[in-house]
């Protein structure tokens, strides 16, 4: 309407203009060579108003001619484009439905139609993964891959395959090239983790390894895998300084420190791994070297100083005060263990062996010590380092299983039926 208005507005001025031009009059003179032409003004006017639209429609016409071409091309792009979307919806939706192989149909004509996009790279993956054709896949994703705007994606898709067949090298090799190409993606930190798991790579699942706890194990592993000791003795008091109830650590800590001439800084360390969770290998490390009966009591009483009514310190000290021929305070402290309900196997066989330390070959003592022996067998298992998995029993921690090859595995406990000591790695 408002359009309508403006042309009738220009119209009026245009006739306007016209009768004001014929009002006016006035001729205009030509002269060619000797030829002179006159010819009206309003005339002239109109003249070569028609000469100048004569002109731009003729070269509208050619502007127009020029473009046809890409105009033609433009719109053959267009339908292909909209042809190639169409198929990659309806092969999306055989996708969902299941139908993998109308869905490799419909991602062929939508390649056809748009080209290798990562979108119809990704959909025909996804398709020959289904229809269970992995090398058909593969071949995709090594073209997805090759694109810099996707190559994360046909790098990610080529780490689960791997993942899938077990072939843990390539796939820690596509995880770094995944890393490379898109830097901090969370999902590929837990792959990487748990591939550095499998591989064993100690190094990097503790620099994958979330901070806390769990770090200890690992730090400990990568000290055993580490040439350079002075690196080595780094990870382990990491390990120890980590979790300083996690006694393996404490354990190589301690030796190392020894081995460097710093004995009294190790039976420090020896001594807070006891406060933090005590455990019969820190005191066989703390009384190496005493052999007399007497003293390994007085030096035991300092390792547990800190945590002297833990059962483990009780058996402890019970049994070191046995072979010092302290008996009254071996009885003591065993004795207070038993009643305690804390008691397992090792109580009751060394309260036996004080009954025979004893010596007293009377009939109240033979009595006891059956009595002990026969609270031995019904008692609670001592702990021992197994594999909650398989319930393999080892002589020391380790990172994994040997004997069923799980990882994080091996746990301080009394076995299956006590609960194992959680996992930490
Ligand atoms: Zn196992």
């Amino acid at each position: 309407m408002r359009r309508a208005l403006v042309y009738l507005a220009l119209l009026a001025l245009g006739v306007a203009g016209i009768m004001a031009v014929a009002r006016l009059g006035g001729i205009v003179e030509m002269r060619i060579g000797e030829v002179e032409i006159l010819v009206p003004f309003s005339a002239f006017l109109l003249f070569a108003a028609a000469l100048f639209l004569l002109l731009h429609l003729v070269l509208a016409g050619v502007g127009a001619l020029r473009r046809w071409p890409a105009r033609a091309r433009a719109r053959r792009e267009a339908e292909h484009r909209a042809q190639g979307d169409a198929a990659l919806t309806r092969a999306l939706v055989a996708l969902a439905a299941g139908t993998p192989d109308l869905a490799r149909i419909e991602v062929t004509r939508a390649r056809r139609h748009l080209g290798d996009t990562p979108q119809a790279l990704m959909l025909a993956a996804e398709a020959e993964r289904l229809a269970g054709r992995e090398e058909a896949a593969a071949e995709v994703l090594h073209l997805l891959a090759k694109r810099p705007d996707a190559r994360f994606l046909g790098l990610r898709g080529l780490l689960r395959q791997a993942i899938q067949r077990g072939d843990w090298p390539t796939a820690q090799r596509l995880a770094q090239e995944a890393e490379a190409a898109q830097p901090g993606a969370a999902w590929l930190r837990q792959e990487r983790e748990t591939l550095a798991l499998r591989m064993r790579d100690w190094r990097e699942a503790l620099a994958l390894a979330a901070p806390g706890a769990q770090q200890a194990p690992l730090a400990l592993a990568a000290a055993a895998q580490e040439p350079d000791p002075t690196r080595a003795a780094e990870l382990e008091r990491l390990a120890f300084q980590t979790d300083a109830a996690f006694t393996p650590a404490a354990l190589a800590h301690a030796k190392r420190l020894k081995e460097g001439g710093s004995a009294r800084r190790a039976r420090q360390v020896l001594e807070e791994a006891w406060k933090a969770r005590p455990h019969p290998d820190l005191a066989e490390a703390y009384l190496e070297g005493e052999s007399d009966s007497l003293a390994r009591v007085r030096v035991a009483e300092q390792l547990v100083h800190g945590n002297p009514k833990h059962p483990e310190a009780r058996l402890l000290i019970g049994r070191l005060a046995t072979t010092a021929a302290l008996t009254g305070r071996a009885r003591q402290e065993l004795e207070m263990l038993a009643a305690s309900g804390e008691a397992d196997r090792r109580v009751f066989l060394a309260l036996s062996d004080l009954e025979e330390y004893e010596g007293r070959d009377t009939p109240e003592s033979r009595a006891a010590q059956a009595r002990w022996l026969r609270q031995a067998a019904a008692a609670d298992p001592e702990p021992r380092w197994r594999c909650t998995e398989c319930g393999a029993e080892r002589k020391a921690w380790a990172p994994h299983c040997t004997h069923c090859d799980a990882t994080g595995t091996i746990g301080w406990g009394r076995g299956p039926e006590r609960g194992v000591i959680a996992p930490r790695a």
